[in-house]
């Protein structure tokens, strides 16, 4: 069964829910869609920017629905300035949320414990991860691209959950949202070199075409990973973003110019 659940809310912003994680109670736990925003062009409709040409009036337009939608208006809006790489922020300190809005540079991941801060990452065809320690109640997200997959991020984000926040790795829900998929994520013999060389099992993950060229499902590697790492339930998203334009925005699909849509998870304030 698909874990991302779409609804539409009243201001008629479509987003995908997580139930197997939001069932625990007092967080919300999302991905956007393209649906329900003002923007235009090439970023129509929901575009959630932070590295599109679209209009900033419009990308805060969008933003204001989204919360508007899932009831956290006024929550402080935390963010990084992804780079492809593995660095993920904790935040801890209370003082954050005086503010409405930070970024946090050069990172591709947030964890926090704090009520209030909704924690976001931007993808366009890049996986979304997200993870939830139901013990002590702790979130995180994080972008895994192939180079992020790469560099484990995924059990990297686990293992900083563990470090920072106590979490046990058996506490944790983890889910891979929508992406480019197995169907549509073609490389070239490098990337799948690169993985050979980080991931063994990458055989199982992926096939060669005639023409050199390799396909590659960097949900299972994640899903692989991440069971690796000891997380008891990793649910893992059947939507592709590149075929399914109706829903989503996909930067192979749309040449780099298109719009982002984003994870986010928050605790609620009690
Ligand atoms: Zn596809």
């Amino acid at each position: 069964m698909e874990p991302f659940q779409l609804k539409k809310a009243v201001n008629g912003v479509e987003y995908l829910c997580i139930p197997g994680i939001e069932e625990e109670g007092g967080l919300r736990a999302f991905f956007t869609t393209r649906r329900g925003g003002v923007s235009k062009g090439d970023f129509r409709t929901l575009d959630y920017g932070g590295y599109t040409d679209d209009d900033p009036a419009d990308v805060a337009e969008n933003r204001r629905r989204v919360y508007e939608a899932l009831g956290i208006t006024g929550c402080t809006q935390g963010f990084v300035r992804q780079v492809h790489g593995d660095r993920i922020c904790s935040i801890r300190s209370e003082d954050i949320l005086k503010e409405n809005e930070f970024t946090i540079n050069k990172a591709d991941g947030l964890i926090t414990d704090l009520p209030g801060l909704l924690i976001t990452t931007l993808h366009a065809d890049c996986l979304p991860l997200f993870f939830f320690d139901r013990a002590r109640r702790v979130i995180a997200v994080s972008h895994g691209g192939w180079r992020g997959t790469a560099k484990g991020i995924g059990p990297k984000t686990v293992e900083q959950m563990q470090r920072d926040f106590g979490c046990r790795p058996e506490d944790i829900t983890a889910a891979v949202g929508p992406g480019i998929s197995l169907c549509c994520f073609e490389v070239g013999a490098e990337v799948y070199e690169e993985f050979k060389r980080v991931f063994p099992p990458i055989d199982e993950c992926g096939y060669r075409k005639d023409d050199g060229k390799y396909m590659l499902d960097l949900k299972k590697i994640n899903r692989i990973q991440l069971e690796e790492a000891g997380v008891s339930r990793v649910l893992v998203s059947g939507y592709c973003t590149k075929c399914n334009e109706e829903l989503f925005f996909s930067h192979r699909r749309d040449h780099g110019r298109t719009g982002r849509m984003a994870a986010g998870m928050i605790l609620l304030p009690a």
